[in-house]
């Protein structure tokens, strides 16, 4: 699971997040609400590592990461735009973290690492992982095109497959789903829970659309200002807001 206390971070003289604490359980999904400029994408760029917070702590999989480097976190992040590598297939793209890891565990460790790379365990162990989560986002069969030979839905599945391969501790999403039409957006609302639900990921979600945080979420936490205001599941952050801040953003009865 993922555990923030206290998160504090400003730009020039602009406090953007003011004390943001947020625990996100092994398995949940939380959704990140919240008007534009509030500190979504900055909260989860913290979580990430390629922000660094000037006070508070973040852990993630029960260890503290807040002075880590991205890479030393075990998470993944989505963005908006997918940035796929484009000579490489779909199968490749997807593949492209696993193979760094076993990179790293060869400089770890040169003389199994040497070893590692030609034993065909461990490449049919990549290839088993890759299609897996290739064929849980309906990539099975466009494993061999190019991200040229997508359409932009399609590459957006890439990077949502890249993302979870190598089991992260914490899926972050900001706003994955901003660049696709509206019925595609709806169907691939429904293979995010499913791929969120297969890996068991603590997961924050960040969108400025109430529709898709009260569909998607376990819990929905509502961002105004650098802050946190309520967090609750959306059945009762919608029936039973806690002011009227809330209220208004949600869209609740009065
Ligand atoms: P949106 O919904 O538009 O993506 P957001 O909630 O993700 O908004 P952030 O990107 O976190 O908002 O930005 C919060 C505030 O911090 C904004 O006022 C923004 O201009 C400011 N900000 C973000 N990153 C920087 C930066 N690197 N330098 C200076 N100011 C920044
Ligand atoms: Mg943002």
């Amino acid at each position: 699971g993922i555990s923030i206390a206290g998160l504090g971070k400003g730009f020039g003289g602009a406090q953007v997040l003011r004390g943001v604490s947020l625990g996100v359980a092994a398995g949940e999904f939380v959704a990140l609400l919240g008007p534009s400029g509030c500190g979504k994408s900055t909260l989860l760029r913290c979580i990430a590592g390629i922000e660094r917070p000037d006070s508070g702590s973040i852990r993630i999989g029960g260890r503290e990461v807040t002075g880590l480097r991205p890479s030393q976190r075990d998470v993944a992040m989505v963005f908006q735009s997918y940035a796929l590598y484009p000579h490489l297939t779909v199968e490749e793209n997807v593949a492209v973290p696993l193979a760094m890891r076993r990179l790293n565990a060869a400089q770890r460790l040169p003389l199994i690492g040497a070893l590692l790379p030609g034993t065909r365990a461990a490449r049919d162990s990549i290839t088993r992982d890759v299609r897996g989560a290739a064929e849980a986002l309906g990539l099975g069969p466009m494993l061999s095109r190019r991200p040229g030979q997508l359409s932009g839905g399609q590459r957006q599945r890439v990077a949502l497959a890249r993302a979870i391969v190598r089991r992260p501790a914490a899926f972050l999403m900001d706003e994955p789903l901003s660049n696709l039409d509206a019925s595609l957006r709806v169907q691939t609302r429904r293979e995010i829970v499913a791929i969120h639900k297969a890996a068991g990921v603590a997961t924050v979600y960040v969108t400025h659309d109430q529709s898709e945080a009260l569909t998607m979420a376990d819990r929905v936490a509502v961002m105004q200002a650098g802050e946190i205001l309520q967090i609750a599941p959306p059945a009762e952050i919608y029936a039973d807001p806690q002011d009227l801040r809330v209220a208004t953003f949600i869209g609740s009865p009065r």
